[in-house]
């Protein structure tokens, strides 16, 4: 008879498979997205922290799937990474989220996320002019959100492709700030415009004051390099007054807004905190 530790094992080996299985399908079922027009594109509003004034929004990617219905950009992105499908999806999403800002100019500034994949692909910042001249919209409208994963591969070359791109007058935000290694560093060596504080640190702003010490030190670290934080994942009015009082320059979250397709964004006046 066998053990119980060979039949844990075989178990083990068979919920392997099963995963293995199931990636290949989701691969598969992800090459054909794009083409099947399944995936879109959701915004989430950013709004100035004092004034409640709507600055621009954030595009962020989804999937429909025929049969298993959403998939979290959680799952899929790091899939599309791990298989290139990033560069036909991430160059979608630039494109699409440049068209809807250009015709909707209440959308304000629009916030694309890049992967640090499409980073390392040749002429990242010709194929943004590109898309920029293609669309119409003005490159002062267009914002590009990296983290800090894409600085840390090749910090020689992104720097080159972070000034090309900047050159172009298209700005640059440091997103998932306070997650990464090395963040100090990094903005010192890197022409950020902004600073984006992970929604990590936002749901104990208003409750710890350890919490809210890094808050006041990223905000404080922001002002003297005359870099504008914004703060993720603001899901109550007290986190939004903590953040006010602190100095926090912007902020995204539920609170003043979910992410929703172009059609179901209010677009006449920002909505929360006057
Ligand atoms: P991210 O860039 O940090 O985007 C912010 C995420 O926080 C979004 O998740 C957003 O829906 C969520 N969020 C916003 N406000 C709140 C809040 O108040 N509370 C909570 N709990 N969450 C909030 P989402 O849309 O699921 O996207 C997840 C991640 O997938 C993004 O994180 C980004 O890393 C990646 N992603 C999404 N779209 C794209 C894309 O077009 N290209 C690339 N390369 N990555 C993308
Ligand atoms: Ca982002
Ligand atoms: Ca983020
Ligand atoms: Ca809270």
């Amino acid at each position: 008879a066998k053990s119980p530790h060979a039949s844990g094992a075989c178990f083990y080996q068979a919920d392997m498979d099963a995963a293995v299985r199931e990636r290949r399908r989701l691969v598969s079922d992800l090459r054909q997205a794009l083409k099947a027009g399944q995936l879109s594109l959701f915004y989430q509003p950013q709004i100035a922290t004092g004034t409640g004034r709507l600055r621009g929004h954030e595009a962020l990617m989804r999937w429909q799937h025929p049969s298993r219905g959403f998939v979290s950009p959680a799952d899929f992105i790091p899939l599309a990474e791990e298989t290139g499908l990033i560069l036909p999806l991430g160059e979608w999403a630039l494109r699409t989220a440049c068209a809807a800002a250009a015709a909707e100019p209440r959308l304000g500034k629009v916030a694309v996320n890049l992967s640090p994949v499409q980073f390392r692909q040749a002429g990242l910042a010709v194929l943004v002019a590109d898309i920029l001249a293609e669309t119409g919209l003005p490159p002062d409208r267009l914002e590009l959100e990296i983290t800090e994963s894409t600085l840390m591969q090749d910090p020689g070359r992104t720097l080159e492709v972070l000034r090309a791109i900047k050159a172009l007058g298209v700005s640059v935000a440091m997103d998932d700030f306070g997650t990464g290694h090395s963040s100090l560093a990094t903005l010192r060596a890197f022409p950020f415009d902004k600073i984006k504080l992970d929604r990590s640190f936002v749901p104990e702003i208003d409750s710890n004051p350890q919490a809210r010490a890094i808050l006041r030190a990223v905000v404080g670290i922001g002002r003297g390099l005359g870099i504008p934080v914004l703060a993720e994942g603001v899901e109550t009015p007290s986190e939004l007054a903590c953040l006010r009082d602190e100095g926090c320059a912007e902020v995204q979250g539920y609170l003043i807004g979910r992410p929703a397709p172009l059609a179901a964004l209010s677009l006449s006046e920002p909505a929360a905190a006057a």
